[in-house]
């Protein structure tokens, strides 16, 4: 992702958390001959790890929950009565399972929204599974004394901590959820959380959903008895939100002069087709967002919409739905593709300082993918064959903050069939809560 450069016979030197350089591997290994630990990728590809920028990780407990539904009546029939009943443990177990999910499938980043408990949450889940992370609060009109509590021990105990792995964002839900005095607020709120914990290397940015259906000017109306002449960005500029530290995921429903506005004010965006095509939401306007030169970055959203974790599938439904949509077969090449699924991805977190590409300084986050695989074969291009063809269950090793968190598809940092038989009780533990409740 360094100027989309491929070095062949190449080896990257790491020490502690950082990638210290990076050449042909005949020249590395006369520079780092003795003290360090070796790990053999001949023949394999190296990437930097997949950045995923939109899940809700605890959401892994409801994964193939309720599906074929209209987003609406999904949310309010299936998946809040059943979240109502979720405690801080489940959503800790359903976050470690998205987060090793994550990781077996190259992704070495996640952006995370969700409800933030102080004993077990997502953020203690990332840190144990060894995923690297930024870690929201989600917050709503009902209950903003709640969320505001939320978001300063969310910052105060985990901004910048385990070793730099974790960030933290506020997350405002959805324009339609937030009504505009939280809005607002919600902006200060952030300022001062960075004030006392962020840095310029290390922003807390802001994380919510935009336009996600073609109704939502009519649900912000109906909520909050408010117009909106001039869509959904106006009216989001109107009340500050809209900055380079915000990153509105989804981004279907928008207008030629809502894309002017996100440009004008550096708006980042995480497109989420699976989960767009999934709820029938709608296409994103991606190809035009990139002409304007937005950051465009890809995420998943959670696995109860997508329903996996997998950011291969995410890139190959990239690259080939706007081609189909717009019937352009040269839209979205694998090389913007790639480059959205992991330096963008940085971009668009506010984070590419640090990751997003296999650059001396930057710290080592890296998949290590084994293409000796009949669907590799033959490979004249690593590059389509990664957009096009590569699986999740084609990476062998994952490198985080300079830890190797899986080696030859097993976990270093915990144990997987203890995460998948603790979310079976978790589920039959919310099934049996739903029962008791009707
Ligand atoms: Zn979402």
């Amino acid at each position: 992702m360094h100027d989309r450069k491929i070095i062949r016979h190449g080896a990257i030197a790491i020490e502690d958390r950082d990638i210290i350089d990076i050449g042909k591997t005949s020249d590395l290994k006369r520079k780092y001959g003795r003290g360090y630990e070796k790990i053999d990728a001949k023949g394999k590809i190296v990437i930097p790890g997949f950045i995923n920028t939109h899940q809700h990780a605890a959401m892994s407990l409801l994964r193939g929950y309720a599906d074929d539904l209209p987003l609406q009546e999904w949310l309010e029939k299936w998946i809040w009565p059943i979240e109502k009943h979720m405690s801080a443990h489940d959503i800790y177990v359903g976050a470690l399972l998205t987060a090793v999910e994550s990781i077996m499938g190259g992704t070495t980043t996640a952006n995370t929204m969700y409800h933030y408990l102080p004993n077990e949450n997502e953020a203690k889940a990332f840190a144990d599974a060894g995923l690297r992370g930024v870690i929201g609060h989600v917050c709503f009109s009902w209950r903003k004394e709640k969320d505001k509590q939320a978001l300063q021990d969310l910052a105060k105990n985990w901004h910048t901590k385990i070793d730099g792995l974790i960030h933290i964002s506020v997350d405002p839900h959805a324009p339609y959820t937030v009504d505009p005095e939280y809005m607002k607020e919600l902006v200060e709120v952030r300022k001062e959380l960075n004030e006392k914990y962020g840095s310029k290397e290390a922003p807390i940015i802001c994380h919510t959903h935009v336009a996600e259906t073609d109704d939502e000017l009519k649900k912000i109306r109906k909520a909050f008895n408010i117009q909106l002449e001039n869509g959904i960005m106006a009216y989001l500029d109107s009340l500050g939100v809209l900055d380079e530290q915000v990153i509105a995921a989804h981004c279907v429903a928008l207008t030629d002069r809502d894309i002017r506005i996100m440009k004008k004010k550096n708006v980042k965006v995480s497109h989420n087709p699976i989960s767009n095509l999934k709820l029938a939401s709608g296409i994103s306007p991606v190809p035009k967002m990139l002409k304007e030169g937005i950051t465009v970055s890809l995420g998943t959203d959670s696995p109860c919409s997508n329903n996996t974790a997998n950011m291969f599938e995410t890139m190959k439904t990239a690259a080939i739905l706007h081609k189909g949509m717009n019937r352009n077969p040269t839209l979205m090449p694998a090389e913007q593709v790639l480059e959205m699924a992991t330096i963008e991805g940085a971009k668009a977190l506010s984070w590419e300082n640090e990751i997003g590409s296999i650059d001396v300084g930057k710290k080592a986050d890296l998949a290590i993918i084994n293409p000796k695989m009949p669907h590799f074969c033959p490979l004249f291009s690593e590059i389509s064959h990664l957009v096009y063809v590569a699986k999740a269950s084609d990476v062998e090793t994952v490198i985080i903050n300079g830890k190797i968190v899986m080696e030859k598809r097993k976990m270093t940092t915990l144990n997987t069939e203890k995460v998948m038989d603790e979310v079976e009780k978790v589920k039959s533990n919310l099934l049996s809560k739903l029962e008791r409740q009707r």
